[in-house]
Formats: C-alpha cells, structure tokens, sequence
C-alpha cells in the first residue's frame, strides 16, 4: 500500500504527462455488448520509450485494468510491470516496472473493461426506441479529455499517433469510426469490423459509433465519398447536411490549397449529444437538431432558420478538418484558435455558398455580446493557463468563442483577404499533421505580410479587456488615444496595438494604420484631397459643402474588437449621414451599440443616446432595428429607478421610433416575404406591446380573443404570439384576470414544447406583483416540467421584480435542493437579480448570500452583482441630467 502511494505521488499534481515514451501507433480493438452496456478491449501501442525508465505513465479513467505486458522490439523480450497503478484525481495509470525498459521502440499491450456510461463523455450509450422496444446504441465524445474512459492512452492533443481501430458489434448494426472499413468477419451473430489505419492524429479525435442508421451519400469532385448518417426512415431529412458537407469540402480545399486528407467524411445524428456536434476527424458527430432537416413540419421562417443553422455548424465542423484535425493545438490553451477560427471561416464560408443570407450580420450580434462580456472586471484573456485537464471545459466560452472569433476576423479585415488566405495555407502545409501554438500562426502571418503580427496579436490574447479610442480632428489631423474601456467606468491598465481603419465621406476613401502607444495621430489631408466621393464632393471643389457633409467613421464594417468616442463635431457629422442613408449596417450597428455602451460607462449623456436613436427610426435592417430594441428594453430599465414619474413618455418615445417599422410589417406575414422581415415582426410586436402601445394591445387582444375561438386562427401566426401574450399579461391584475386563465388554459392544451415555451416566458409580465408571485409558484409546479422553470424568469417585469427577490428569497432551500447541481440553476440568480439597478440592492443580495454561496455559482454571483452596481452608477449619472426628463417629454409629444 506504502509502496503504491510512494509510486503515484511523483507523478501527481502535473498539467501533463510525463515525456518517459511516446505512442507512436494505437492498435485498439473493442468489443460492445450494447445489453448489458459495457464493453471490453485491448489496446497495442507501439512506443518510443525516451530514456531509461522504470515507470510508464498515461491516462485512464473508470477503466478496469486486466493483464499488462510490454515487449521491447529490440530482444523481443516480453515483461510486465510489477505494480499498476490508477489515479482517479489525476486520472493517470502509473505502471512500474522492476527493471528500467531500454531506449528504443516497443510494444506496450493492456487490456481493460469499462461500462457504456450515461454521461455522454467518453464512450456512452444512448437509449432509442425501435419497434416500440427500448434499446442502446453506442457514441463517443473524447474532446476535451474523454477518449481516457474509453482506452488507456496518452490523452494529449500533443501526442498524436496512427489508429487501427476493430470493433466486435452485434451483426445488424452500422459501425462507424474514423476511417473506412477495411474488412468484415462474421461470428454468430456478432460481426468484427476492421478499419483502416488513420493518419497522425490526437486522441480527442477518435471516435466510434455502433447503431442503426440509413444514410445518404455523395462523392466530391475529388472523389471523397460523403456520407451522411440518420435515424432507420428518415435518411431524407440529411440530404441538406449532406449537400451542404459536400460544398464545404470543396470550399475548404480550394480555400487551404490543401485537399482535405482522408478518403471518406461521415457525419452522423445520434439521440443524445452533449454539445452541438463533434469534428472527429473523417466522423462528424452531431445532435439531431443541428444536422436534420424535416422539410414538412416547418413553417417557412423556421425552415429558413434550420438551414442556417446546419450550415454554419456543419461549416464550423468540416473547418476542423483542417484547422484542429490536420494541424492541431499544441495544448488546451491554445483551445482558442482551433475554436475562434472554425467559427469565424464557418460564417465566410456560409456567406460564400448562401449570399443572400446576411450571415456576417449575425456575426455582428455575435461580436457584441464578446464586447459586452470582456467589458466586466471578472472576464479573462483568451490564451488561459490550463493546469489541470480538467479545467479546460470551464474556456469553452464566450471569450474562446465570440471574442477569438472577433479578433481573428479584425486580423483578417486588417490584413485583408488574399494575404490571410495565403498564409493560412502556409501555415496549414508547415504544420500538417503536427501541432502547432498561436505564436506558430502569428509567425507564419507575420513572415507573409510584412506585419508585426505577433506583437500586435498578443496585445488582444494575452490580456483581457479591449480598448476605447477617443477621437479628435483638428484640421486635417485626426488624433487617437486609447484607454481600456470597461462598464464600470473605471479606467483598465491595458494597451494595445489597435488596427484602426477609417473612411471619410464614402467607403472609398479608407485608410488604416496601427495604433501601437497610447496616443496617436495621422494626417488624412489626402482623403479631403482625393478627387471625388459619391458625392460628388471634395473639399476643393466646394469646401462649404463638403464641410457639411462630410463624415467620418472609424472602426469600418465594426471589423475591429474595440469601441470608439467620437469628439462632439465628428459624432454629430455622423448622425446626420445616418439620417442620409450613407452608412452601411454594420457601422450603423456600431454606432449605437458603442453610444450605448459609453452611456453606460458614464462617458456620455443619456441624451445624446435618445438623439441618436431618434435617427433609426427608418431603419429597415434585421441587426440594426433589433440591437436598436434591445438598447430600448436596457433604457426602461434604469430610467424606471431614476426619472419613475416620467417613465411612461420614455415609453411613447419608444414606440415613435418603433412605429414606423410596425406599420410597414404589419401583423400578418406575407408569401415570398424575406425572413429577416419575420423575425423583425415578432420583435418589434412585442417591443410595442411591452411598451404599452395602445394601438398594438387593441390589435393584441383582439387577435386573442380570436385565438381563443380558434387555435388554428390565421389572424395570429407563431411569430406575433408572442406580443399577444405580453399584452394579455400587461392586462392582467388581480381584479382581471379572465385573459390570464385564458392564456394559462391554452398552456395546459398546448401540445407542443414550442407554444408551452412561448406562454411561460411571458407569464411574469402582470405589473400586479401578486400575479408575478402567482406566476412565480405556478413555475414551480407540477404542471411546469422541471427544465421549463427558467423560461419564466425573463420575462418578469420591472413592477415584479420585489416580488420576485421574495420568493427566490422564500424559495432558497427548495431550489437549491431541486437545481442545486444542474446547469440551470444560475438563471435563477442571473434574470431574477439582473431585475435591479440600486446599490441598496446589490448590498442586500452580496448579504443575504454571505453565507449560502458555493463555489458552484460563486464567479456568476459576483458577475450578477457587478451588472447592478454598474447599472446603479448607470441610474445615478441619468439622475445627474436634470433636463431629461423635460427633454423625454418633448421627444414623446412629438410623435
Ligand atoms: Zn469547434
């Protein structure tokens, strides 16, 4: 026992294994009995053992270790360790020998058990019903650190190897795995599958799926045979990921000027999937939901939302192929690259195949919650040091995600295409079947362009936050000064180098420079020169026109992962080009959601934020009028603690701006119609009626009414629901409540998950509190399924929200008892507390949890709180502006 623990303990506490050997080839075979769930295996791993040594260590977890023998190749001489050894904190099998192995190649063989788990980690099982009868099939997802609970193994992306993979499965199931099948024996009625060998790659990669399937197929122009994998009868519904996997291979190819490496793709749609989908190299895992396509059931918005949908996530895994699989991180922090760059190529290659689909505007929405997220004190950098493997689940955020994604692209725009695209492909030939760091694809930037990328890259990935660049012209001389921008109006410590582009009059006249120190400037006499704009205008030719006219906007297309403040002239300049229509969408996006950012901040008055929304109110675009709302909902919210009397006009200025829009879209859908125009339609409704638009709670409630008489009533489409509901519920009091047990009997007849969703997130809307507590407790029973609670949180309104802290208060034990563990149990903190804006407030709640936090919800508990100190300072600067309220009044009349 002694010597056992002496032997463990040297190895114990490490980020990584020790380099004693390193495999070389994985001859792995299992055999799955999908009826008792387990499965058992041998494993031969040739290695190169590195030194002398008398131990050998790798990774196993939840693995039974039955015998263990290596042969050196040299002498063939066969032995096996004297003590085995497993960790299960440290997840590592120590296997001792009592003589040191020589330096050289040998053969390392283990044979083990394990159980089919529940976890969907590892290799799992998932349950499906066939024939009326319940039965397993059998998955894997080894990404981050799984592919240890299946086989022992040196579980690094570092360590990668060749993998000949045999599965011994029941005679009518499809096997699948990395590589194509090499060849079938038959026993009884049990089959061996025999794949082919694999190229060089990492255990995370890995993967196996035994069930039953029918599939459709496709061969590339360079003869790579796609197949796609769906549930026994519904083979029709994988033919949009199929054509859609088909043209990715073919982008990524030309786009690489590599051809994608191995001979076949599958992709494949199993019941139970923790993530999206899996880019196991050659066998794309997904859940059903982001790989099928039923083209009856949907509406046409919903059809047109699925298939973008499978697009950008089939986009994002078919780039894995290259860009994660071919070559791959070196170590998890690096995690970032492989997934803020899948990310970003997914959205070009999607805009690439379906134009018309405005993807990058989506990618905008993408980019602003990234800013919104690394703007509080708590966020962290991108490149995170990971000391313990299992620590890396905790960066598959918002920050590896949207701000990886973010900056990759402000390279790419900053460096423009054809350069980023050449070296990409540089960098995917050099590192081939190796692995590589972030440096690694900075240097090979940096030799093709001619640009510091290193040194301006790690400005963005190894420091957390972002900058705000203040802007100044005098004369021709525009001048710059950055500083860290963060929410809660404090001055960070943070530089960058800051690629800063910029047009002046026109999207033709650009430039752009680096902003290395904390102040700069840059003479942009030639772009007053430059002979002419759409314009028609040069200052030469007209200097009191064009000193109207003219505008200025940094940032273009919001390329760039920063904010920007204009000086007083400059941002009046651009207001008026938004009102002129010069402005494209992404900047018009930009324009407000950094206006309302340093609103936020308290580097700019509540005021000029209302004058600027005021010129959106023609605005036509999906992105833009929706951010806009948005920025409407944050505004009610701390406008109701500071200015309480004057909230309703506040409101009605709202519903000016928003008017325009509502009428043009009307209630009804028409054939042919785009999307986008959908989408706008429920959003705007339910701004309107959450604003208490008179007109749209008539229209509202009418439509209800007729719901009501007829569930299948064409005057009320599932996009316009919703902003009936909310009307129904800003109806609701306790002296009338009819329209309430109405909506709350359509609930209980509702026979799908989607209208059940659309009631409960509109319930708490009542601006009686005893409805919204009503409500509260009708979420917690019986007839709410338990996962469904949080759709109710956030939708409580603002005269609910003491109500609400009551109950949660109320309600401690029991919800902590019940969701205590689950993913879900942080909404309860984050929506209901979110509610204030007081410091009052904050106080109570750091009190009343001084002594409940667990370390399970300890980082999103300080992270709620902070958002309602910030919006309190929000709340008191807004108080500061006397005239406001004055100001709102006018806006309201005006119509
Ligand atoms: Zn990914």
């Amino acid at each position: 026992m002694e010597k056992k623990q002496s032997i463990i303990d040297q190895f114990k506490g490490q980020a990584r294994l020790p380099r004693l050997a390193a495999p070389r080839r994985y001859d792995l075979h299992l055999k799955l009995d999908l009826v008792a769930c387990s499965f058992t295996g041998v494993v031969r791993v040739g290695l190169a053992v590195a030194e002398a040594t008398k131990f050998l260590v790798l990774n196993a977890l939840e693995l039974a270790i039955g015998d263990v023998c290596f042969a050196d190749s040299a002498d063939q001489k066969k032995v096996r360790p004297c003590d085995v050894v497993m960790d299960d904190e440290d997840e590592i099998l120590v296997l001792a020998f009592d003589e040191a192995l020589g330096c050289g190649e040998g053969v390392l063989t283990v044979e083990f058990s394990g159980m089919l788990n529940a976890h969907l980690k590892g290799l799992y099982k998932c349950a499906y019903v066939d024939g009326g009868e319940k039965k397993y099939m059998a998955a894997t997802q080894f990404e981050a650190v799984d592919a240890r609970r299946c086989f022992p193994c040196w579980d690094e992306p570092a360590l990668k190897a060749a993998f000949q993979i045999t599965l011994d499965v029941p005679l009518e199931l499809t096997a699948l795995s990395n590589m194509p099948i090499l060849k079938e024996k038959l026993n009884g009625d049990i089959k061996t599958v025999y794949f082919e060998e694999s190229p060089m790659m990492s255990t995370y990669l890995v993967a196996v799926v035994v069930g039953s399937f029918d599939s459709v197929e496709e061969t590339t122009a360079d003869g790579i045979r796609v197949r796609v994998y769906c549930p026994p009868g519904k083979s029709d519904n994988g033919k949009f990921a199929l054509h859609v996997a088909v043209k990715a291979l073919e982008l990524y190819t030309r786009y690489f000027s590599v051809p994608y490496p191995l001979p076949k793709l599958d992709m494949v749609a199993v019941p139970e999937f923790a993530g999206g989908a899996m880019e196991n190299y050659g066998l794309i895992i997904y859940r059903e939901n982001d790989m099928l396509h039923d083209e009856l059931q949907s509406t046409a918005a919903k059809k047109q939302r699925l298939s973008e949908q499978i697009t950008v996530v089939a986009m994002h895994e078919v780039a894995h192929q290259w860009f994660g699989n071919l070559v791959t991180m070196e170590w998890w922090t690096h995690l970032w690259l492989n997934e803020g760059f899948a990310t970003w190529v997914s959205y070009m290659a999607t805009d690439n195949l379906f134009p018309e689909w405005k993807v990058w505007t989506q990618f905008l929405q993408y980019t602003a919650s990234g800013l919104h997220m690394d703007s509080l004190e708590k966020s962290h950098p991108i490149e995170v040091e990971i000391i313990h493997a299992r620590a890396v689940l905790e960066i598959f955020d918002a920050i590896s995600y949207e701000k990886g994604s973010a900056v990759i692209q402000m390279l790419q725009s900053y460096l423009g295409d054809a350069i980023f695209q050449k070296s990409l492909s540089s960098y995917m030939k050099r590192y081939a079947w190796k692995n590589a760091k972030t440096e690694d694809l900075w240097s090979v930037l940096t030799e093709e362009s001619g640009v510091e990328v290193t040194n301006l890259m790690e400005t963005w990935t190894k420091q957390k936050g972002y900058p705000l660049i203040s802007v100044n012209l005098n004369g021709h001389i525009l001048a710059f000064e950055q500083s860290q921008f963060l929410l809660s109006g404090l001055a960070g410590e943070g530089l960058w180098i800051v690629p800063i582009t910029l047009c002046l009059g026109s999207y033709e006249r650009q430039k752009k420079f680096l902003l290395k120190t904390r102040c700069g400037e840059i003479d942009i006499s030639d772009l007053f020169n430059s002979p002419s704009d759409c314009l028609g205008l040069s200052e030469e030719n007209d200097p009191e026109k064009f000193k109207e006219h003219f505008w200025i906007k940094i940032n273009i297309y919001q390329s760039g992962f920063y904010r920007v403040k204009y000086e007083d002239k400059l941002a009046t300049q651009l207001i008026k080009a938004i009102e002129s229509n010069y402005v494209s969408a992404p900047d018009k996006f930009g324009i407000l959601d950094d206006t309302h950012a340093l609103c936020q901040a308290g580097k700019q008055s509540l005021s000029s934020l209302l004058t600027l929304m005021g010129v959106y109110r023609k605005d036509i675009d999906y992105t833009v009028v929706s951010n806009l709302i948005e920025v409407c909902y944050n505004i009610v919210k701390v406008y109701y603690d500071a200015f309480p009397d004057s909230v309703d006009y506040l409101r009605q200025y709202f519903i000016n701006i928003l008017r325009p829009s509502a009428e043009r879209l009307g209630w009804e859908s028409v054939s042919g119609e785009p999307h986008l125009n959908v989408l706008l339609r429920g959003e705007i409704s339910m701004a309107l009626a959450s604003f208490g638009d008179e007109k749209t709670h008539e229209d509202a409630i009418r439509r209800f009414k007729s719901l009501l008489m007829d569930r299948n009533t064409p005057l009320l489409s599932a996009d316009t629901k919703r902003a009936a509901y909310i009307a129904v519920m800003r109806k609701t009091t306790v002296a009338s409540r009819n329209y309430f047990e109405s909506l709350l009997s359509i609930y209980r007849e509702a026979d799908t998950v989607q209208e059940k969703e659309r009631i409960l997130r509109h319930l708490a809307a009542s601006p009686d509190p005893d409805i919204v507590m009503e409500v509260l407790n009708f979420l917690a029973s019986d007839e709410v399924r338990d996962q469904d609670i949080i759709y109710g949180f956030r939708g409580i309104s603002l005269e609910g929200r003491e109500a609400a802290w009551k109950w949660l208060k109320d309600h401690w034990d029991f919800i902590l008892n019940k969701y205590g563990t689950g993913l879900l149990f942080t909404n309860f903190l984050t929506d209901i507390i979110a509610l204030f804006s007081s410091n009052e407030k904050a106080d109570e709640v750091e009190a009343f949890f001084a002594n409940r936090t667990t370390l399970a919800f300890a980082m999103n508990l300080k992270q709620s709180i902070e958002q309602v100190r910030i919006k309190a300072r929000w709340v008191q600067n807004i108080k500061q502006e006397e005239s406001l309220p004055e100001l709102i009044k006018q806006l309201a009349i005006k119509g």
